[in-house]
């Protein structure tokens, strides 16, 4: 069993509560999608089909689930739905797993157990709202070819998907559009569920930095982060049922690394990462600001792994902490002094530090820059720029810079088997790498640490990068995600980031060293708990 990142705070009954709590807030917000008026249809993308042939021959609506792994709190699933009642339509929800060992780094058994676990709370979720859930599991056939075989099977007269910047699923909902447009009726639309402001609404062009994006951002909060009306029980009955799934066999059948286990803390589906969230708030927000750059310390949201995976909604997250603010003062949490830096002002060339809120208000603020401004930052560089998790995607300058350092004398040199099994000369890598791999989550200071470490110990950028991304991937229970693409190309290849004093093998990329660990943290304790050693170093050639 794998040590976990934060006790289990919540009873059954108080995240119940919490599941009951957001119920009567949707079902305040309308009686559903239909009765709900404020559908802001700037989320939704048109992309091709015969809207007239939705409402003649359809025979049903299909959401086709792929990054985001809910019903409620679902702008897509919303959006299905609004589809589906306006012609009084059965209602479909389709899914597939793509990915398999060893052509794709996620394909492991931690990452396909957590995934399969959140579709089949939301197979149950599908059966008691009387929408027909069908996993598309025919691994032979790509995804798209899937999906259009279910449109022509259930004569459904349009799919809704949900929306990802990332290269592989862009590709898929291209396939998708074409093999749709040939048909020459059944529409396809694409919604934003994932981020709360939809990315082509927050800027048309690739932002600079968090600087760049964040008035943005802050300018629409108003407009989007909105309650969202329930999902409700469907109306009309399914012409096209689904057959019973069996999931201990269809988690047995993934080709996935089995070496590569579940982890007990980070259980899958919605319900758990609500229990996350609850124990976020009654227990972590407090340190939130001030603590959440100490490793030694349990002060994240730990939310990750339910957000990469849409199980839960970032926005209903925002909505929650922001209401919760109010409960969070109540209890008397000390104010915290004011600090104006940011990763994008720092004054010295050091690791980053959080601004520093000085009320708990100010605390919910930290948690939006996070969740929502940082993070769509990354979807926005991922959508805006095709060569997105490859150097070339970096700034002219960052590139020029590297290039200017590629042939610099390298004083340490590791293959990714030794990346790999934490033998560097350094026992702070080592530990955090030793986290990654056991926890499924290294801590998010220490990621910053450790990437920039990977490009001193590598022959090279791309190398570095390369094998960033496939520990980040492999490993973390967040990975494969826009976040994780930006967080190793800003510690790589200076990424939304200024140029700093130019130095050997980073030339003008933010420099982090063991120094300047050992003044932020107890870097003893952080070794402690993950026993990371130092190796002795066996020169390359
Ligand atoms: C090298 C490197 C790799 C990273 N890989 C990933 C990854 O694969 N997946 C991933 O989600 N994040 C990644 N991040 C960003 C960040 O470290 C994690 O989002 C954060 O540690 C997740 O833990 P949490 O949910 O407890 O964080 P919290 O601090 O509680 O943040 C809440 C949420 O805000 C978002 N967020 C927080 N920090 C950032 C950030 N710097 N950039 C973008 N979004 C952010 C995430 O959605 C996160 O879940 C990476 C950063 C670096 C430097």
């Amino acid at each position: 069993m794998t040590p976990s990142p934060v006790k289990k705070a919540k009873t059954e009954d108080e995240n119940s509560s919490l599941a009951n709590q957001f119920a009567e807030r949707r079902e305040s917000a309308g009686e559903n999608v239909e009765k709900f008026g404020k559908f802001n249809m700037k989320r939704v993308k048109f992309l091709t089909g015969n809207e007239g042939f939705l409402h003649r021959e359809a025979k049903g609506v299909a959401y086709y689930m792929h990054r985001d792994q809910r019903l409620q709190d679902n702008w897509a699933a919303l959006f299905a739905q609004k589809l589906a009642l306006a012609d009084n339509l059965p209602l479909y929800v389709i899914a597939g797993i793509s990915v398999s060992h060893p052509d794709h780094a996620e394909a492991t058994r931690r990452t396909l157990d957590f995934s399969l676990g959140g579709l089949e709370e939301v197979a149950k979720e599908c059966a008691k709202l009387n929408i027909e859930f069908h996993l598309l599991q025919d691994m032979t056939k790509p995804m798209a070819e899937r999906v259009l075989d279910f449109v022509k099977e259930s004569k459904v007269g349009c799919v809704v998907t949900d929306f990802s910047p990332l290269r592989a699923h862009r590709e898929r909902t291209e396939d998708l559009k074409e093999k749709m447009a040939k048909l020459d009726g059944p529409c396809l639309y694409q919604v934003d569920a994932h981020n709360v402001i939809p990315v082509w609404e927050t800027s048309d062009k690739q932002e600079y930095a968090a600087r760049t994006i964040r008035n943005k951002i802050m300018g629409k909060l108003g407009e989007f982060l909105t309650e969202f009306p329930p999902v409700v029980k469907h109306p009309v009955d399914t012409t096209y049922p689904c057959k019973a799934i069996d999931w201990d066999l269809v988690k047995k059948e993934q080709k996935v690394d089995e070496s590569v286990k579940s982890v007990e803390w980070a259980q899958p589906g919605t319900v758990h990462g609500y229990e996350m969230l609850a124990s976020f708030v009654t227990n972590r927000i407090k340190i939130y600001n001030k603590k959440r750059n100490d490793p030694n310390v349990k002060a994240l949201s730990n939310l990750s792994p339910w957000f990469h995976f849409g199980q839960l909604s970032v926005q209903r997250s925002v909505l929650h902490v922001k209401r919760s603010a109010g409960t969070v003062e109540a209890k008397g949490i000390a104010e915290q002094p004011e600090d104006e830096d940011s990763e994008d002002e720092e004054d010295e060339e050091e690791e980053p530090t959080p601004k520093q809120p000085k009320s708990p208000a100010e605390a919910v603020k930290a948690f939006v820059e996070e969740s929502v401004v940082r993070s769509e930052l990354s979807d926005n560089y991922c959508y805006y720029n095709e060569k997105h998790g490859k150097i070339e995607g970096a700034s002219d300058w960052a590139v020029k810079t590297l290039n200017d350092h590629k042939k610099d004398k390298r004083e340490w040199l590791y293959t990714r088997d030794e990346f790999d099994e934490a033998k560097t000369h350094d026992e702070l890598w080592n530990s955090a790498q030793i986290q990654l791999t056991t926890e499924a989550k290294m801590h998010g200071f220490m990621r910053m640490y450790w990437c920039k470490k990977i490009l001193e110990w590598t022959e090279s950028p791309e190398q570095a990068l390369e094998f960033a991304l496939y520990f980040n991937d492999h490993y973390s229970l967040d990975g494969a995600d826009s976040n994780g693409i930006v967080g190793c190309m800003w510690s790589i290849a200076g990424l939304h980031d200024q140029g700093w004093a130019e130095r050997p093998i980073f030339g003008k990329i933010r420099y982090m060293n063991y120094a300047g660990c050992k003044k932020k943290f107890d870097i003893a304790e952080y070794s402690a708990r993950y026993g990371g050693k130092a190796y002795p170093y066996t020169k390359k050639e």
